[in-house]
């Protein structure tokens, strides 16, 4: 038998007037930028976190500015990953294919389990929004860095 779902609803989910959320407006300045650590990222990254709400939402939410020349270790992601380009000039790689030149405006998808890295151009730097689901507590799974004979080419 199949469960009521009111209107606009969920299939599951409760109407608005019986969940007890509060607006959350995470307030610029209130998460402090860090630097993209050795382990991830070859070169200089700055990472500016946007959002992380946690279970049952599985999205998490973060900027991240690429110097020119700096780039991702090779990676993959469980659940895929979304990157929407914001400013530079910057490149996408999955494993197997080109070498793609990405633009403010640009989105690109990464599929699960499909081997990518993403930076700036050698010349440019490049700032993304990357949006990232996680499977059981883990959104991504770092492997080698990206040559810079692979990243030249
Ligand atoms: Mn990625």
């Amino acid at each position: 038998m199949a469960a009521y779902a009111a209107p606009g609803f969920a299939q599951g989910a409760l109407p608005h007037a019986t969940r007890r959320e509060i607006l959350d407006i995470k307030r610029n300045g209130s998460r402090p930028s860090a630097k993209g650590p050795e382990a991830w990222f070859t070169g200089t990254v700055r990472v500016d976190p946007l959002f992380q709400v946690g279970d049952p939402t599985r999205l998490s939410g973060g900027q991240v500015t690429f110097e020119p020349g700096a780039r991702t270790m090779w990676h993959t992601h469980p659940l895929g990953q979304t990157l929407i380009i914001i400013s530079g000039l910057g490149w996408v790689q999955m494993e197997g294919g080109p070498i793609e030149e990405v633009r403010p405006g640009d989105v690109v998808w990464f599929p699960p389990g499909e081997k990518h890295w993403h930076g700036g151009t050698a010349t440019t730097a490049m700032t993304h929004i990357a949006l990232t689901e996680s499977l059981d507590g883990k959104n991504v799974d770092w492997l080698e860095k990206v040559s810079d004979e692979q990243y030249r080419k």
